[in-house]
């Protein structure tokens, strides 16, 4: 009798719970080859499109693409761990395996749309059929109540119509029982790289324990941020590195959340991490509305340090936290130890690039990739691209006035 085999092509979704794409291929086949490609470029040192990390990043995924192996192993089965470009991976063993389909989820950033789309057209050759599954963000496109193309590019509007109109799903289980297919060796993990620092720990459990840490009365988040205002204070829930790699849902962090509200209104660090994730989501839907080009056209004419020895220079002491601004120099050398950074220091330090230094916005977007342990794209870029406008649409003007953010977070005085 024919074994009906598909190859789940894990990237940025490393977890078991809420996983579409890992219950469906369950559901449909007799057995599953679960599978992750390491990127050779993923651990280079130079800066481009591409996926570059630095230690702390690589070590967090590392750690996170580890746990997913072993929570596998729980099920008497393992993640096939593959180095290579995925479009030749990933044809190569569905034909040594005889695989009848493959399963992957949909991305919205340049490189990994590339790289599925190229995969799709080589198993084409092959007659095999690559699905695409969503599982990166709270609503699902097909939930909005508006088609991608008419997505209003302003987050209030967005948020208004999405709360009000959309459903966020119920979270899906982790699978009770896994046939896997029979492999004769599953494969290397790649060497984990020294931190400069001890960093949070990757995977999908210690993502689950953050989410719960942080949903308690007395967690220090709560302490901190319920002495402030909501969102304005320098605060970190530290989700988003389990969020960017997949290791946490953010069905499951929604759900959570609203499950220990038990219908109450929900507290400022609870609306604010709920508004957090509807902002992932919405730069999502940007990136795919307008792709990448829609930020770089725009902001292209920003005015820059025009002596090229100048620039590089003034670059390098903002990278290093040499700028001489004591606060600014603090995040970054935080960044560079730790790969974290909190959302009121990424404004600080990208307002000091861009409109103090006046350094190109891209420059800042580069190394926050090498860099940030939740470095995502669509977050990313857009993030930068909302800041880097403050130069050129008056009314965010005000939003990206360092002295302003520096009153807000009680730091003027240490300057
Ligand atoms: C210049 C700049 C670059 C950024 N680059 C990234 C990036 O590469 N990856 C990334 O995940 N976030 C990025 N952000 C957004 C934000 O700073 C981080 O998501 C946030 O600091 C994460 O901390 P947290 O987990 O405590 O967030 P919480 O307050 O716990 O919020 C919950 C979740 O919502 C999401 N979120 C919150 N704020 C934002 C936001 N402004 N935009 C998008 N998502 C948000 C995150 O996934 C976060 O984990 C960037 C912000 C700036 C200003």
């Amino acid at each position: 009798m024919d074994t009906r085999k598909i190859l789940v092509w894990f990237r940025n979704d490393l977890r078991l719970h809420d996983n579409e794409m890992l219950v469906e291929a369950i559901a449909k086949s007799d057995r599953i080859l679960p599978v992750y490609i390491f990127d050779p470029d993923f651990s280079g040192t130079e800066v481009s499109d591409g996926n570059h990390a630095g230690p702390c990043r690589q070590r967090f995924l590392l750690e996170s693409v580890q746990a997913l192996r072993e929570s596998f192993q729980r099920f008497q089965g393992d993640l096939l761990i593959v180095s290579g470009q995925p479009e030749i991976c990933i044809p190569e063993l569905v034909e040594q395996y005889d695989i009848a389909e493959v399963y992957h989820h949909r991305e919205v950033s340049n490189k990994e749309t590339a790289d599925s789309s190229s995969v799709e057209d080589h198993l084409w050759k092959l007659k095999v059929n690559l699905r695409h599954f969503i599982g990166h963000t709270l609503y699902n496109k097909e939930d909005l109540p508006f088609p991608i193309k008419d997505i209003p590019d302003v987050f209030g509007q967005f948020k208004k119509k999405t709360e009000r109109d959309a459903m966020v799903k119920e979270c899906l289980a982790v699978p009770e029982k896994i046939s896997f297919v029979e492999v004769e060796s599953w494969g290397e993990m790649p060497a984990i790289p020294e931190c400069p620092e001890e960093i949070i720990h990757g995977g999908e459990a210690a993502g689950i324990m953050k989410l719960e840490e942080m949903l308690r009365a007395d967690s220090p988040v709560h302490a901190k941020i319920n002495r402030s205002q909501a969102g304005k204070s320098d605060f970190s829930t530290h989700l988003s590195p389990y969020l960017a790699t997949g290791c946490l849902s953010p069905r499951k962090v929604y759900w959570a959340i609203k499950n220990t509200l038990e219908g109450k209104a929900a507290t400022p660090v609870l609306s604010a991490i709920l508004q957090g994730l509807l902002l992932r989501d919405f730069f999502r839907f940007m990136l795919k509305k307008h792709g990448v080009n829609f930020y770089t056209e725009k902001l292209e004419h920003l005015q820059a340090e025009s002596d090229p020895q100048v620039y590089v220079q003034l670059l390098e002491n903002w990278k290093t936290g040499k700028t001489g601004h004591v606060i600014v120099d603090g995040f970054m050398r935080n960044l560079n130890k730790s790969g974290q950074i909190s959302n009121a220091g990424r404004i600080l330090v990208a307002t000091y690039l861009v409109h103090v230094l006046k350094i190109s916005w891209i420059e800042g977007v580069l190394y926050f990739e090498q860099k940030l342990l939740d470095y995502s794209p669509a977050s990313n870029w857009g993030n930068w691209a909302n800041i880097a406008s403050g130069a050129v649409e008056p009314k965010a003007k005000n939003l990206y006035d360092l002295d302003k953010q520096l009153k807000m977070l009680n730091l003027e005085a240490q300057v």
